[in-house]
């Protein structure tokens, strides 16, 4: 489960300024596709209409070919899962930042999903450091831990459908890495949408579509447009 389906979508956040014109794409369950190109061409206005933070003007949005409009704001919230550029974090312990959405989840689990995203020891600290009862103070999240945490709310959740907007690319080269390889476990089985703006990290993408002025420029896999440039 979990197939997204983009036909010929068109939407502008108001209407002198097209964003989208005319994108028609498909994920298949489980697969991933890339979506790269340059600042401002509409790649994180996709997954806005996919959470249907906006609706479509023109066209259609589907999720196991049902239109999201047709789907229920909880539904939908429960299926997709994201991984944002910046991860913004509760001023609450990482335990609490990990179950967030999910109350019902045990500690055991939350304890399983925070060492799976390698970011075990952390647990019960605070984002920006903790003063322990002898009055130390831990050290505040680098970037690379708090999309560990991003990662294990993920783990933990479990949704069919994963969108992963930018979630390396405020990294340094080595925790982008570290990341990213991260990411790959958490994507596998799941329908997954990559947002990046470089090809080089999208390499293993079952297909990768260039969006340019909001319109799909190019599509194929790596090495298809590998070749052609
Ligand atoms: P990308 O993710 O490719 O950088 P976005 O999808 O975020 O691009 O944005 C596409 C265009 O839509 C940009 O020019 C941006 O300024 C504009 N835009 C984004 N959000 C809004 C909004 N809420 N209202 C008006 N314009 C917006
Ligand atoms: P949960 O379902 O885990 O309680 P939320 O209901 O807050 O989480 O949000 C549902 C999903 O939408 C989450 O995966 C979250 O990362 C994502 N999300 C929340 N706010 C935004 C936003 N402004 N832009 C894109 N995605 C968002």
């Amino acid at each position: 489960a979990g197939k997204i389906e983009f036909r010929d979508v068109h939407f502008s956040y108001d209407p002198n300024r097209k964003i989208l014109k005319g994108v028609s794409f498909e994920v298949p369950a489980g697969k991933t596709v890339a979506i790269v190109g340059p600042s401002g061409a509409g790649k994180s206005t996709i997954s806005r209409l996919l959470f249907r933070f906006y609706d479509v003007q023109d066209g259609q949005v589907l999720i196991d070919d049902q239109d999201v409009r047709d789907v229920t704001q909880e539904s939908l919230r429960a299926s997709i899962g994201m991984v944002p550029q910046d991860t913004v974090l509760f001023n609450d312990t990482i335990a609490y930042n990990i179950r967030y959405g999910r109350i019902d989840a045990s500690e055991d689990d939350v304890r399983k999903a925070a060492e799976l995203a390698q970011i075990g020891p952390f647990i019960d600290r605070l984002p920006d450091g903790y003063r322990s009862m002898v009055g130390e103070r831990g050290l505040k999240l680098s970037g690379g831990e708090k999309q560990r945490v991003a990662i294990a709310r993920t783990i933990l959740k479990a949704p069919p459908i994963l969108i992963l907007d930018e979630a390396t690319s405020a990294l340094d080269s080595h925790t982008e890495q570290e990341i990213q390889a991260a990411l790959d476990l958490v994507s596998k089985g799941r329908t997954t949408i990559v947002i990046a703006h470089r090809l080089s990290t999208v390499i293993t993408a079952d297909e990768i579509i260039v969006l340019k002025d909001g319109q799909i420029a190019e599509r194929g896999t790596h090495a298809d447009l590998l070749r052609k440039h």
